[in-house]
């Protein structure tokens, strides 16, 4: 088994046969999270701290849960109640939270790079759950984890991504990841949603949703991420689902079958039709959520064998 890095911090350092790794890893922990006694002890004795400066559901459950079924000691700090909120900055708390000796640091920060500048001043593992509009790798290395099960392959596959691309993390780790496994991804979207520069890293752009996803295997959808909108990117919800919004007549353009995925939140009837989002046969956000424990176990797992590999 071969995972070289010290952090996780994006998927853009990741060498192909890492991610394999890591999603190997991640396959057998789907099978222990399956079973009635779901308990490891490969991170017995480590101290885990998820610190998360902005909201989350599934991130911060999952990486708990991950912690505490390999044995981890797991703190979550309440970042709303933290000295943060009294002018301390990112790297004080995080040096105070380093002298405590904490083995695996989880952070989300919204502002780009700040979890890379963290890892920086810490002498734990650090691992990126979602920075900015940056990276969010857990999300990509999930994603990939459910189409390679659905697919039983993880190359030359056609991918489509739709949406809000200018302002997701999910989308840019996402390309990245897509692209180094071999796959062809295009971005679908309005103008004003799809940045110039993400051309420049292999893309195909549509901004017609039905030709976007015309013969594509995977179709994945994403959040209008208004808490990161300064101005109007779309003319109105109601036009943006009628032009945008996955329901089955648009979805209908894709392969026969073509999996539908969301890293969640959805917001039903804005990007996607909520009938769709919840049929079994053609949806596989509840996948993506169970891959995402396994996933954050297979990470944080790697993570620690070196930490030990580096301490002995
Ligand atoms: N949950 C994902 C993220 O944190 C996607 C989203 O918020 O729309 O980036």
């Amino acid at each position: 088994m071969t995972y070289r890095g010290r952090h996780l911090l994006g998927i853009e350092p990741l060498h192909p046969t890492e991610i394999t790794t890591l999603l190997d890893l991640a396959d057998s922990y789907v099978d222990l999270n399956r079973r009635a006694q779901k308990r490891s002890d490969v991170l017995a004795g480590l101290t885990q701290i998820n610190m998360f400066f902005e909201n989350s559901t599934r991130t911060q459950s999952s990486f708990e849960l991950a912690g505490k079924r390999l044995g981890a000691d797991v703190m979550n700090m309440a970042m709303q109640a933290s000295s943060i909120k009294k002018g301390e900055t990112l790297i004080d708390t995080a040096m105070t939270l380093n002298a405590m000796h904490p083995d695996l640091l989880v952070v989300r920060h919204p502002h780009s790079g700040a979890v890379d500048l963290l890892a920086q001043k810490v002498n734990c593992a650090v691992l990126n759950a979602g920075d900015g509009r940056h990276e969010h790798p857990t999300q990509a290395l999930l994603d990939a984890l459910t189409i390679r099960r659905a697919k039983g392959r993880l190359h030359r596959l056609n991918i489509a991504i739709c949406g809000d691309i200018a302002h997701s993390r999910v989308a840019r780790s996402n390309i990245l990841l897509l692209g180094k496994m071999e796959n062809r991804v295009r971005l679908v979207g309005p103008p004003t949603l799809i940045p110039g520069p993400m051309k420049d890293l292999g893309v195909e752009v549509y901004d017609d949703m039905r030709e976007g996803i015309a013969g594509c295997d995977v179709v994945m959808m994403l959040r209008l991420q208004k808490e990161r909108m300064d101005g109007g990117f779309v003319p109105s919800e109601r036009e943006y689902y009628h032009r945008y919004g996955l329901d089955a007549e648009k979805l209908g353009h894709a392969k026969p079958d073509a999996i539908v995925m969301h890293p969640g939140p959805m917001n039903r009837g804005v990007e996607i039709d909520g009938t769709l989002a919840d049929d079994i046969n053609r949806s596989v956000i509840q996948e993506q959520v169970e891959m995402g424990v396994a996933v954050r176990m297979a990470a944080m797992d790697l993570l620690a064998r070196n930490l030990r590999a580096e301490a002995a």
